[in-house]
């Protein structure tokens, strides 16, 4: 058994943003405003995720998911709703099926679980609760507004999260150091990638920092030009990937400095 502060591990990143390690794997923020709180995404939800937040805030809490992965929707039921693309709709209803919950159990999360967590329940979830974004929404949170930036890559419906105020940007796992996954069925090609990373960069002045979903956190605002030079050299066929495979797909591993990208070109271009 773990307890809750041994599941999750709070870090500050400012005095409104707290990074929530949720047990080593993926991380959850809380950015804090005036009148209301904002979760970016809610892990796998087998520590008492809405219990933690109520300690970290008294504000009312709006939930956003980056994307549809079961490691960031997992915990979307102990919440009244969440928001999220409808692109990414699917992947997040069928991060609720038994068998998905099962295998994520047996692979992804083993115990020792929290002694609150009730496995049955929890292989039970379902969850229907949605709320759909587009880019450009803004989350009002006050003194501050967090704005959607659509970046279809990872997955078709995965967005970033720009907060001015803070000089952040939230980005789920469309951009995080080491791997980046974009040979997975949903993924988009590099090509669409490519253009939404442009877009990112074209807002560059407004974040000092990149907020990914897995390891390191807060990442420093070049890794966008690192992302933008490698997939341009990997487009143009001046470099290219070796194969790799994962348990969710092989594809191409093409590393840069601090990131890497595993795609499959070929098959993207052809489900385009
Ligand atoms: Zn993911
Ligand atoms: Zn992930």
């Amino acid at each position: 058994m773990k307890t809750k502060e041994q599941w999750f591990e709070v870090q500050e990143i400012t005095d409104d943003i707290l990074a929530i390690d949720d047990n080593g794997d993926n991380t959850i923020y809380l950015v804090r405003g005036s009148k209301r709180a904002l979760l970016i995404d809610t892990g796998w939800g087998i520590g008492d995720l809405k219990e933690l937040i109520s300690e970290l805030t008294e504000l009312p809490i709006v939930v956003v998911n980056t994307h549809g992965h079961p490691d960031h929707v997992g915990g979307a039921y102990q919440f009244d709703n969440v928001h999220i693309t409808k692109a990414d709709a699917k992947l997040l209803k069928g991060c609720f099926e038994r068998e998905s919950r099962e295998w994520a159990l047996e692979k992804a999360q083993r115990g020792p679980y929290p002694p609150q967590f009730d496995v049955e329940g929890w292989l039970e979830a379902d969850y229907n609760n949605l709320i759909f974004i587009k880019d450009g929404h803004q989350f009002d949170l006050g003194d501050k507004n967090i704005e959607v930036i659509a970046l279809p890559s990872h997955s078709a419906g995965s967005i970033c999260l720009l907060d001015k105020e803070d000089k952040a940007l939230f980005t789920g796992d469309a951009i995080v150091e080491g791997h980046i996954w974009l040979q997975l069925g949903s993924s988009k090609s590099l090509n669409t990638f490519l253009a939404g990373l442009k877009k990112i960069k074209s807002r560059i002045d407004e974040f000092d920092m990149v907020l990914p979903a897995h390891r390191r956190t807060p990442l420093e605002a070049d890794i966008v030009d690192e992302l933008i030079i490698g997939i341009e050299g990997v487009l143009a066929g001046e470099i290219s990937g070796k194969e790799h495979r994962t348990f969710a797909g092989d594809g191409l591993l093409y590393e840069f400095d601090k990131t890497a990208i595993v795609y499959d070109q070929e098959g993207r271009e052809k489900s385009k």
